[in-house]
């Protein structure tokens, strides 16, 4: 039985799923489902820990969910959008974010992403040195409204997850603090362009400890001091925080809550409460992950070498890093019956597998669950960011449909389709067929 009331509603959205055939074992073997109550809630978590005293533009980090549905649904709670791609930017603009309320960044955005971002009104944070020199030719021959700041590396450290930790000593992104006559190189960038209004720095993201990323944020407020003293004037006057907040895969627990970390940072960075500096932030998978998961079909069981394996259809399409990183990145998974009712009866160690052709396709090794059988259903918990949003084309597996979920007052549940199931015809179209 249920455990949790998040629990509880994860099992009333799967049972309906089935009943919808929105999961069938032989339509939709496959299927995401984001709660899109789950997800106002968050959101409003996140705009009530930071005091009113502090003017933000909180921001949704698009690569963590880029569903256009869902960042529209972001948009009407009052979000902004932080995008780093170009089709991210699109996917801002078609969600309907003023341009304003986007914040452009990439390590590698071309003149053509520079000359549009400017064009728009969008934020830029520039990743280095000769991308500023591609702004001053632009700004050289038209103005823009975009707050334009620099990304810097405060050099604090990794976290646990070294793929994920962006302020180590030598990380690719932004400019370094510390290196020799790094700083000092900034600062003269600053009083040279009186338009450089924003200081950036976005430490990492799973893994990161709260004390790392707040120390991080400390070095840019106190960078952006610095600048401010040397200019004798105000010329920063806004600081992007990025994202990065950890979540925990083990629990339906949120934690660390936003209030905490914010709780951190008045700690570690109280500059940026005393109202001197608005502030943006960046969060993505804080705000997502939890509010969704991925269920998929038991097609066939087996045992090989003593160990029972069930094959899904959820593998590394879905769950790229889980399955190439499992020990960074495991997932919850929960087993359920045909009807998607919980399954019970004795916990056995089961491989859970996914269908790609690769021997390493595994959700999970030896994970204790109710003995699965074909035409049951598990589903992999926590999903809600970085899954199945973002699929992986591996074996031309087709991306699932993803489904966006509501519990409306008189209990029924209504579900929204946020992006359709591609069809064999996707895939040839995607795979250069004629
Ligand atoms: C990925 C990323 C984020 C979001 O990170 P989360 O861990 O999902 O909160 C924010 N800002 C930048 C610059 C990023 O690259």
């Amino acid at each position: 039985m249920s455990d949790s009331p998040a629990a509880e509603r994860r099992e009333r959205i799967l049972r309906a799923a089935v009943r919808e055939r929105l999961l069938d074992p032989d339509h939709a073997v496959l299927a995401a489902f984001v709660d899109l109550d789950a997800v106002a809630a968050s959101v409003e978590a996140l705009h009530r820990a930071f005091p009113p005293s502090v003017q933000a533009l909180h921001t949704f980090a698009a690569k963590a969910n880029c569903l256009v549905p869902v960042l529209e649904e972001l948009r009407t709670h009052g979000m902004g959008c932080e995008v780093a791609s170009p089709g991210e930017l699109a996917q801002a603009l078609a969600a309907g974010f003023a341009p304003e309320r986007i914040v452009f960044d990439s390590p590698a955005k071309t003149r053509s992403d520079l000359d549009q971002a400017l064009a728009l009104g969008v934020a830029v944070n520039v990743d280095n040195f000769q991308e500023l020199s591609r702004v001053d030719e632009i700004l050289a021959s038209r103005s823009s409204t975009s707050r334009i700041g620099v990304r810097i590396n405060p050099q604090v450290g990794s976290g646990d997850i070294a793929a994920m930790s962006t302020a180590t000593a030598t990380s690719k992104f932004g400019i370094p603090l510390e290196d020799a006559g790094s700083r000092e190189q900034l600062l003269q960038a600053y009083r040279d362009r009186p338009w450089l209004t924003w200081v950036h720095a976005h430490v990492g993201s799973q893994g990161c400890p709260l004390n790392l990323i707040t120390q991080g944020i400390a070095k840019a407020v106190a960078f952006a001091d610095e600048v401010n003293a040397d200019l004798g004037r105000r010329q920063v006057i806004g600081i992007d925080i990025g994202g990065g907040l950890p979540v925990n895969f083990d629990s339906d627990e949120t934690a660390p809550a936003f209030d905490e970390y914010v709780a951190h940072l008045q700690a570690d960075a109280p500059a940026l409460f005393s109202g001197d500096y608005q502030v943006v932030t960046e969060f993505g998978r804080s705000l997502l992950a939890k509010n969704g998961f991925t269920a998929a079909y038991v097609e066939y069981t087996k045992t090989s070498g003593g160990r029972p394996i069930a094959i899904t259809h959820a593998g590394a399409q879905v769950a790229t890093r889980t399955v190439f990183m499992p020990e960074a990145w495991p997932l919850r998974i929960t087993a359920h019956d045909p009807t998607g009712s919980p399954k019970s009866g004795e916990a056995v160690p089961q491989d859970i597998a996914g269908p790609c052709c690769f021997a390493g396709d595994l959700l999970a090794q030896a994970r204790p669950l109710p003995q699965l059988e074909p035409g049951d259903i598990v589903a992999l918990l926590d999903t809600g960011a970085y899954y199945s949003s973002t699929p992986f084309h591996y074996n031309s597996l087709p991306d699932p449909a993803v489904h966006g979920v509501r519990i409306a007052a008189d209990e029924s549940i209504q579900f929204v389709l946020v992006r359709p199931a591609e069809t064999i015809q996707h895939v040839l179209a995607r795979t250069g067929a004629a």
